[in-house]
């Protein structure tokens, strides 16, 4: 059961969404050698029936670290309750979680790096010695006591392992990150979910789609969707590859998986900067996005497809980039 205490991404509470998401170990695609790790982590914490160690996914955005999060807790048998870095502000919040947490829940932090210092403080005796400290009262008579915390789980995600502090790092018993999605992969994850959804898809069109979700499988949900809608005033509803392609390419998404602001990230570096080095935040101001996005939601996909390059000293586009772009 999941209580969740708040909701980051409103997108997450989409009906449909948690429809498709998958619920046990082995529906959850791809990441195998991670997957072979948790069976062993998860059946092992049943055998001693002590909970489990505490967890850090980091990784992409959409990779699935949040269905990872709700698996385990699954798996276990145990409750859940969901919370992001930037909303968790105040400590006596945190206190009021930690305290309600009964042995062997699950609490998922999202976007955990970007947790304040304060609350930072306060988790480390919690996940160490399953203690906190409160204060009681204000001024003068303030004081501050010990409470002892039921032993609970700690799941965390991230986009940005390197800003997480080595001693925080330290206090996960298990680390993780997960790696973008191979084209069979996302094929696998198209087909489920339409299958779920009861949406008829030929092979063809799961591929098609497959090959432009930038490895990514909350990507290749999205696109279902509109492709799906594409055929329903289109094409009678069917998502034959041409469907497909047709209505990605309408949605200004190209064969790579490219988007405009990918198109003009390359275009920016090629030419406005001859081809680069060029720092992130340039690069980030140039297109009017914040500079996390350019570096945690485009230039993964972009590097692993080898049309950008990090140096020390920036970015670079390769050949094949300007290639793509018509920059040759
Ligand atoms: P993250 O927390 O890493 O941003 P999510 O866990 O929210 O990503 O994943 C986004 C959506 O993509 C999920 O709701 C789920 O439907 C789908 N998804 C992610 N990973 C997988 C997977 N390995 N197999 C099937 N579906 C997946």
């Amino acid at each position: 059961m999941e209580e969740r205490i708040i909701t980051p991404i409103s997108q997450k509470d989409d009906k449909e969404e948690l429809t498709i998401r998958p619920s046990r170990l082995d529906d959850f695609i791809g990441q195998h050698a991670l997957k072979e790790s948790l069976k062993i982590f998860i059946e092992a914490s049943k055998k001693r029936g002590e909970p489990l160690d505490h967890i850090l996914f980091s990784g992409p955005p959409g990779l699935g670290k949040t269905t990872l999060a709700h698996i385990i807790a699954h798996e276990l048998g145990s409750n859940i309750k969901s919370t992001s870095g930037p909303v968790l502000e105040k400590p006596g919040d945190l206190a009021a979680i930690l305290t309600a947490l009964k042995k062997g829940d699950v609490l998922f932090i999202d976007e955990i790096h970007r947790l304040n210092s304060v609350i930072e403080e306060i988790l480390y005796p919690a996940m160490e010695d399953y203690e906190i400290d409160v204060m009681i009262g204000e001024g003068p008579s303030a004081r501050s006591i010990k409470l002892t915390l039921d032993r609970f789980t700690l799941i965390g995600a991230t986009t940005k392992v390197g800003l997480l502090g080595s001693p925080f790092r330290d206090r996960f018993g298990f680390i993780s990150r997960l790696n973008l999605y191979s084209v069979d992969e996302l094929v696998e994850v198209v087909s489920r979910s339409a299958s779920i959804l009861k949406i008829p898809i030929t092979r063809d069109g799961s591929i098609e789609i497959a090959k432009r979700s930038r490895g990514t499988p909350r990507i290749a949900n999205r696109l279902l969707r509109r492709v799906w809608d594409f055929a329903l005033v289109r094409a009678e509803g069917n998502i034959t590859q041409d469907v497909a392609d047709k209505a990605l390419t309408m949605l200004g998404i190209d064969r790579l998986g490219l988007d405009e602001l990918d198109r003009r990230i390359l275009g920016i570096i090629s030419t406005d900067f001859g081809g680069g080095p060029v720092g992130a935040k340039t690069i980030a101001i140039s297109v009017g996005e914040e500079v996390r996005t350019i570096e945690e939601v485009y230039e993964p996909y972009l590097i692993q497809i080898g049309f950008i390059k990090r140096t020390p000293q920036g970015r670079e586009t390769t050949a094949a980039a300007k290639k793509h772009i018509n920059l040759k």
